[in-house]
């Protein structure tokens, strides 16, 4: 059977070296067989040829078959064009090109057939198509008239002629290669019992469908492939986990448990606090290894449900580590932990990576003989040389930014693997939490403690500043705390730091009797940490800061939340900075600071904050509005395989679908050792190879 994977694309017809090399790096294509798989993302119905005298400019794109009667080059310097006057006996059109006039001269003849395929658009009065693609009645795609495939392709490579058309072409001769069907890869069984259409069928129709019906067979053949190997992979992790590993049985609730219960405590448990932790501590003594995602909106009270687990693991001997995505966080988890604990006799240390010297090696110390029972920190504490003398539990704050493979790498801390807790306030949806945590048991804390009011959202122009500063200072004058968060991304650094320091002085003229600190993520970390804690400690009255207080802070008396530059935050991210207020009793507000002008899709944003506090809901939303690949930290917590063709916002269905085939599977066949499977578990030993994100684990 061909070998496909590793055919160089440089010897398939119409490529050669250098464009080899473009697709290559442009595309990260290097074999016959990533080129197969790179699909298209639009389809054209090109079955029938209009005339010219039909064409108007209001047309979506069309094609044309006629010759070129004459050539006209017009205009100078960055206006010049080349005209091509296109006839089919109907009436004439212009093609016109602003680019690679030469090429163009050289490469087309009057009066010779050509296909000519673009969008019409008036230019002068005068109806035209621009840049349209134009081949020779020979060079017609193979597959003759059906679907025309559209690729994406990068600016470098349509400068140098390798556009959508020119990468089809390609495609087509690859496809010519295929004497042989491709190496199947899903089993006789599934493709029967699911009536899929076969691999190489599939892959042909995906890229060249002569009608809608067999492109829409092979999208689903390919989809359901694509996300059958995503959840047996997952599936299969953690079925193996599950006959591997034993867990270590936390069996009883001792007095650490039960003084913190009974004296310490300093409020009853909400119904979902208790109902989560009834669930973890059945699994801490089941004997089998816990992997648990806690999931809970902002501020329903996660730290004291992970506080409650660590004391169990005390009672029973182990100790257990925290950590957080930043070193704000661990210190705030720190100082919550020592300030719930009170005076018990509980030894919690802090680790980050500011913690050095002396400081440093008596808490590495504390750890590898035992005196230490619980250790904060940030993810350092997992790539360091830190050693537990017994570690039994791990809660992982945040998920998000924290992937499959660091989760692996935790239990290299121990002879055994710890039972692992992790904690997510951003609501994941369904589809993408089967996807990225499919391995994981879910707990979900769906009540916040009471008292609370859900926070007001208003959506505020920016150039009403006046009363939002008489609103801040009503707030302020009454006690409360107040944030002012401006964006800051990458990309345009420079100018965000600016606008953040320009807002700084503008607040600071605005409210001379307040104390105003500020806090971005450019800081030095002691920096920062000192003006957080003055917020933190209401010796500042108001907050100005990046997103770096985007996760996990808690300032109960915080109850205003000012978004600057509203427009260029996610939904997620605006959910959860607007988590940061609303966690004291008062009343809370979120007011959302935007220009005039709005895209529709950021109207929407905007219109779904202002009118829930439902992070499940708000979840959903982004998914649908972004699609998955934007959500935050996805692609660091790493879908386990890339998704080529699947869409997480859109195949729900067809995902649950395919989990259930895929543990049907594991279930008959918990040893991978059936033949029937034998191509399945060969595929997904193929699939983890090509993944370094999973070569981390196995
Ligand atoms: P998150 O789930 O966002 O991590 P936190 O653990 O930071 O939430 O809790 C938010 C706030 O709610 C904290 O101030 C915490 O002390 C308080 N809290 C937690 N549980 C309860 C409860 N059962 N009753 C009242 N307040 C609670
Ligand atoms: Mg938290």
């Amino acid at each position: 059977m061909y070998d496909l994977t590793s055919r160089d694309i440089k010897y398939v017809t119409g490529v050669g070296p250098q464009r080899a090399d473009m697709l290559n790096k442009e595309l990260g294509i290097s074999t016959v067989h990533d080129l197969l798989y790179y699909f298209p993302y639009k389809y054209v119905d090109r079955s029938r040829f209009y005339t010219i005298n039909e064409v108007d400019a209001s047309m979506p794109y069309i094609q044309l078959k006629g010759e070129i009667i004459g050539f006209e080059a017009v205009g100078e310097g960055r206006a010049r064009r080349l005209i091509a006057h296109f006839s089919d006996g109907t009436g004439v059109i212009d093609l016109v090109w602003f680019q690679g006039i030469k090429y163009l001269l050289n490469r087309y003849k009057v009066h010779q057939e050509y296909m000519v395929f673009g969008k019409p658009t008036v230019f002068n009065g005068r109806v035209n198509i621009a840049h349209p693609d134009i081949d020779a009645i020979t060079e017609a795609v193979p597959a003759g008239l059906g679907l025309q495939p559209f690729y994406n392709t990068t600016e470098k490579m349509k400068r140098s002629m390798l556009n959508s058309h020119a990468l089809e072409k390609v495609m087509a001769s690859a496809l010519k290669l295929l004497q042989e069907p491709l190496p199947e890869t899903l089993s006789p069984q599934i493709l029967q019992e699911h009536h899929l259409m076969p691999l190489t069928e599939a892959i042909a129709n995906i890229h060249f469908p002569q009608n809608v019906e067999l492109l829409k067979r092979a999208q689903y053949r390919l989809k359901f492939e694509e996300l059958f190997y995503v959840q047996l992979n997952i599936l299969r992790y953690a079925s193996d986990r599950m006959h591997k590993y034993k867990g270590f049985v936390f069996g009883k609730v001792g007095s650490a448990f039960n003084t913190f219960y009974n004296s310490y405590l300093p409020f009853e448990l909400t119904c979902a606090q208790k109902r989560v932790i009834r669930e973890i501590r059945k699994d801490l003594g089941s004997g089998h290894q816990m992997n648990r995602l806690l999931q809970g909106d902002v501020g329903s009270g996660k730290t004291l449900v992970a506080l409650m687990c660590m004391l169990i693991a005390i009672d029973n001997g182990y100790q257990s580590c925290m950590m957080a995505p930043t070193e704000i966080l661990a210190n705030q988890h720190y100082e919550t932990l020592k300030s719930l604990l009170c005076d018990m006799d509980v030894c919690v240390e802090l680790l980050t990576g500011s913690i050095k010297g002396k400081r440093r090696e008596r808490i590495l110390q504390g750890l590898q003989n035992g005196e230490v029972h619980i250790l904060v920190g940030t993810h350092a504490v997992i790539e360091d040389t830190v050693e537990f003398h017994k570690l039994g539990l791990a809660i992982i704050d945040e998920q998000h930014r924290f992937g499959v493979a660091q989760r692996a790498r935790l239990w290299s801390k121990s002879v055994s693997p710890p039972h692992v807790l992790v904690m997510t306030a951003t609501p994941i949806p369904r589809t993408l939490a089967m996807t990225l945590y499919g391995d994981l048991d879910v707990s979900v804390i769906d009540e916040l403690p009471p008292g609370r009011k859900p926070v007001a959202t208003i959506h505020q122009y920016e150039n009403r500043r006046a009363p939002l500063y008489d609103f801040i200072r009503k707030q302020v004058d009454s006690g409360r705390q107040a944030y002012i968060v401006f964006p800051l991304i990458q990309e345009s650094e420079k100018i965000d730091l600016q606008n953040l320091e320009d807002g700084f002085e503008r607040i600071k003229t605005a409210f001379t009797d307040y104390s105003i600190c500020k806090v971005h993520g450019k800081m030095k970390a002691a920096e920062k940490d000192e003006q957080m804690q003055l917020f933190v400690a209401g010796k500042a009255q108001i907050l100005v800061a990046t997103t770096v207080i985007e996760v996990g802070v808690n300032v109960p008396n915080a109850s205003v939340m000012i978004i600057e530059n509203a427009e260029r935050f996610g939904l997620s991210q605006l959910h959860q900075l607007r988590g940061r207020v609303g966690r004291g009793a008062d009343q809370s507000y979120c007011v959302l600071v935007t220009g005039f002008k709005l895209s529709e899709e950021t109207r929407k944003r905007i219109e779904i904050m202002v009118r829930t506090n439902d992070g499940f809901e708000i979840a959903e939303a982004d998914l649908k509005l972004r699609g998955p690949g934007d959500l935050e930290g996805t692609q660091q917590s790493g879908i386990a395989f890339d998704l080529k063709i699947a869409d997480l916002a859109h195949d729900g269905q067809l995902l649950q679908y395919v989990r259930e085939v895929a543990q049907e599977v594991i279930k008959k066949d918990p040893q991978g050792e059936l033949p029937e499977n034998n191509i399945l578990w060969k595929q997904l030993k193929t699939l983890r190879k090509s993944n370094v994100n999973w070569s981390a684990i196995s």
